[in-house]
């Protein structure tokens, strides 16, 4: 009984999110409220050795594009993108924001 297995065999079948947390660190006034409500873990706090620590997708693999970082943030800092493999690529490539 192995009919179906040929499908998706030898790929991770994993669901890639119809959006994605595009940060705007100069909006970000680092209050910590996107982090707090992140159920992965996937967004944090970076301390630039500015005056506000910012806010930044550190673990863009891990990240469900929930959208709750971005209801969270009462400044508007966390937009959710349909330019999901560019936030994924933006985040991979850059460890911080600036
Ligand atoms: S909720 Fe908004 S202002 Fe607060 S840390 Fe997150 S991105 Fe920055
Ligand atoms: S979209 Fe959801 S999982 Fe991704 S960083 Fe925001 S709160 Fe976390």
């Amino acid at each position: 009984m192995n009919s179906d297995v040929t499908e998706n065999q030898g790929k991770e079948d994993k669901k890639i999110p119809k959006k994605f947390p595009w940060i705007i660190p100069f909006s970000c006034e680092g209050c910590g409220d996107c982090v707090e409500v992140c159920p992965t873990g996937s967004i944090e706090l970076i301390d630039l050795g500015k005056k506000v620590d910012k806010a930044w997708i550190t673990n863009p693999d891990t990240c469900i594009g929930c959208g709750k970082c971005s209801q969270a943030c009462v400044v508007g800092a966390v937009q959710m993108t349909e330019y999901v493999d560019r936030a994924i690529q933006r985040y991979k490539e850059k460890k911080k924001p600036e």
